[in-house]
């Protein structure tokens, strides 16, 4: 029998934790991956482990209010900008978040991450916004993305990191590793001395080619340029108050659970990573706690 999807989550984590691991993206204990199961259930890697050597059974499990409801080991305080990105974006299904230097870099900089530059970054990154610097799992640092997080999927935080979104955990990996290639290769060519720019013929092109593939880019309906550095925020995204969560600002359960590994998702034969329709009944739950 086919392994349940969560076993299959639990096991992508620790490959493209073993993967970021090995290309220098976290050192010592960084970072922390999380996928949403059911609508309001999501695993996640945990507290004070290397991505580089994790067992799926290292997972926990927490609801969309923070708590944690499986798993052995303790939760991250991070989990806090994960649950943010799943109440604001009802289609995301994964959150990856690491330290990749040289995308680190501009994020310390604050140096924005130029458009127009190279194909690939166009259609797998599109604009990244820098959000402003926070202390490290607050709900504060939660937030720092609110003005970019209904229609970004890569964000870097300043002076900390880089945050990717989606529809599974080597889709967010994907997205990561072309951030970190296009901020290493961007500095290359500045050292060089020169960065040459696509016109915006070939960007039409490439952002038509983004949507045929399924993907939004904020640039065909926002008002961020399509070319240069600006990335404008989405007006009306986050409404303080308006969130469940933002009237608790107790902190996320430190006492580890004396559970074991939570029994696997109910077997079900189907297709890694395939996306039932969990959207629905998302907005659902979104409306009910008043969000949308
Ligand atoms: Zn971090």
């Amino acid at each position: 029998m086919a392994d349940s999807l969560q076993m299959e989550v639990r096991k992508a984590f620790c490959e493209i934790g073993r993967r970021i691991w090995q290309k220098d993206y976290v050192a010592s204990n960084d970072g922390n991956f999380s996928y949403r199961l059911e609508e309001n259930l999501v695993v996640a890697t945990p507290t004070m482990i290397s991505k580089g050597f994790m067992q799926p059974e290292d997972m926990v499990l927490v609801d969309l209010e923070g708590n944690q409801v499986g798993g052995h080991r303790r939760l991250t305080s991070e989990i806090r900008m994960h649950l943010f990105i799943y109440r604001e974006r009802p289609e995301v299904r994964c959150v990856v978040h690491a330290h990749p230097p040289h995308a680190v870099a501009f994020a310390i900089a604050r140096k924005p991450v130029p458009r127009c530059v190279l194909a690939e970054a166009e259609v797998n990154l599109g604009p990244v916004p820098i959000a402003p610097y926070a202390t490290t799992g607050t709900w504060e640092f939660a937030r720092s993305i609110a003005p970019w997080v209904k229609n970004h999927d890569a964000f870097l935080l300043a002076s900390h990191g880089a945050v990717v979104v989606g529809h599974d955990p080597f889709d967010a990996f994907y997205r990561l590793e072309t951030l970190e290639q296009y901020a290493r290769i961007l500095m290359l060519a500045m050292q060089l001395g020169e960065v040459n720019t696509l016109d915006l013929a070939a960007m039409e092109d490439l952002l038509r080619l983004k949507e045929r593939i399924g993907s939004a880019d904020p640039r065909r309906h926002g008002d961020t340029p399509v070319c240069g550095n600006e990335v404008r925020p989405t007006p009306a995204v986050w409404q303080p108050g308006k969130m469940s969560f933002e009237r608790t600002d107790a902190p996320i359960t430190d006492a580890p659970k004396a559970s074991p590994l939570a029994p696997p998702q109910e077997a079900r034969e189907r297709n890694l990573f395939a996306r039932p329709d969990i959207e629905e009944a998302t907005r659902e739950t979104l409306r009910r706690l008043g969000i949308e």
